[in-house]
């Protein structure tokens, strides 16, 4: 803990400052534990709706916009067996386990806020650019077959049917047809509106924490730059690729960094594909609007979000080789986001040893929007003491020296 953070909750405490008061305590009944999630990103906002609708009383706390990080810069593809090339692992479980939650999630969400997020079933194809990208695909095609139905290895003139725009350059695909997508920026939107309705405390504009401790028998006490100073029983850190943050004031070594993702759409030129599209170099996606997404760059920036020629000019030459009418044609729009990326690229999911009253749902990475109904249950679950069905390979203590490896349980 930092030397100018220290004392301060006491200060707090004796001044009647803070903004929640409850006493700690793990016996206590959800109706009466203060929940302060921190970050209001698609995982916060998800972790919120769910803690509320089990009961607890929740604020969330943004520095800035709900939804103005990498949530609302992602193209929303949900894509469990697109993003797990090599192996049913315990992560390709969770991108499954969240992606089967989805329909349901999104019904109940549209139904209680009015709001359509898109959700469109589109199926994905795999392209193959190259021979030596059938060998991968032929992999592939032999374990997801096992936790799927439909998969199919196309060839050249049936890939063309089912997506006449593509070039004569690709030579086949995988065909995944229970892949689906939602609008992310709608998604956000609609998340901020159930917790609003299932009576989250909702504070934008908080500022970056300016000191956070743990008071023996009240929980944590937080201070904001913009918002104040509160207290409550549990914090649930879902700061993005903000999330280190932590390091500053518990000796907790979260060990998140941005990745920067540069990505554009093509007004107008969505509608001539069907399904997504993904190749070793980019991904297609239409959207409802008529506009064809293309993304994404996977660059080292720190903190920048601004997007380059160079980022941009990739998309563009890819698009351009892959679809031929999009030769010659400029992207309408361009902008970044910071994914959340660990060490390993799995998320950061579980309760901090060493502070009990600290729940870590950071770390998604490329997969947070496909990640938000799954990760929300498990933060829900360990709110009440339960455990978070995967035997916590997704916990912090992978990464401490005496840390197991994930491949040993996965
Ligand atoms: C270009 C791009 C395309 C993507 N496409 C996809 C996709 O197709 N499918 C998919 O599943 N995923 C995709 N992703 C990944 C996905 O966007 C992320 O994994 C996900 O948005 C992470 O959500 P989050 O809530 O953790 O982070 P964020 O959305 O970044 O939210 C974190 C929030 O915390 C706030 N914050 C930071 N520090 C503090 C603090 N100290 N206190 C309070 N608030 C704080 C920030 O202001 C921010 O609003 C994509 C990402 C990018 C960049």
């Amino acid at each position: 803990m930092s030397a100018q953070s220290a004392g301060f909750a006491e200060s707090l405490r004796a001044a009647g400052g803070a903004k929640l008061a409850r006493s700690a305590g793990f016996a206590k009944s959800a109706q009466s534990i203060e929940v302060l999630i921190l970050g209001g990103g698609i995982i916060g906002l998800s972790s919120a709706w769910e803690a509320a609708k089990r009961g607890f009383r929740v604020t969330v706390l943004e520095a800035e916009e709900f939804g103005g990080q990498a949530s609302g810069a992602a193209a929303g593809m949900l894509a469990p067996f697109s993003e797990n090339t090599e192996s049913p692992d315990a992560f390709f479980r969770l991108c499954a386990d969240s992606h089967a939650r989805y329909p349901d999630w999104v019904r109940e969400l549209e139904e209680l806020t009015g709001r359509s997020v898109e959700l469109r079933g589109s199926g994905s194809l795999n392209v193959a650019f190259h021979e030596a990208d059938f060998l991968s695909l032929r992999a592939r095609l032999e374990w997801q077959s096992r936790y799927g139905t439909g998969f199919e290895l196309l060839g050249a003139s049936e890939l063309r049917r089912l997506e006449p725009e593509l070039s004569e350059q690709a030579l086949g695909a995988l065909y995944c047809p229970g892949e689906s997508h939602v609008f992310a920026p709608k998604l956000v939107g609609a998340l901020e509106e159930a917790c609003r309705r299932a009576g989250v405390r909702l504070v934008a504009h908080a500022g970056r924490v300016a000191g956070l401790e743990r008071v023996a028998g009240t929980g944590v006490a937080v201070r904001t730059a913009g918002a104040g100073s509160w207290l409550a029983d549990r914090v649930v850190v879902c700061a993005g690729a903000w999330s280190g943050f932590v390091r500053e004031w518990l000796p907790v070594d979260v060990p998140v960094h941005p990745i920067r993702g540069q990505i554009c759409a093509y007004d107008g030129k969505g509608g001539r594909i069907r399904h997504m599209i993904f190749s070793s170099q980019a991904y297609w996606v239409g959207k409802k609007d008529g506009s064809l997404v293309c993304g994404a760059s996977e660059d080292v920036a720190g903190f920048e979000r601004s997007v380059t020629e160079q980022g941009i000019g990739r998309l563009t030459r890819w698009s351009g080789r892959a679809m031929p009418y999009l030769r010659d044609v400029s992207p309408s729009r361009g902008w970044a986001g910071l994914r959340p990326a660990t060490l390993d690229g799995w998320p950061l999911i579980g309760s901090v040893p060493e502070a009990p009253e600290l729940i870590l749902a950071c770390g998604h990475y490329r997969n947070g929007i496909l990640l938000s109904p799954a990760t929300a249950a498990i933060v829900g679950d360990l709110l009440q003491g339960k455990n978070d069905g995967y035997g916590n390979v997704f916990g912090i203590e992978r990464f401490s020296p005496a840390g197991t490896t994930r491949r040993g349980l996965g």
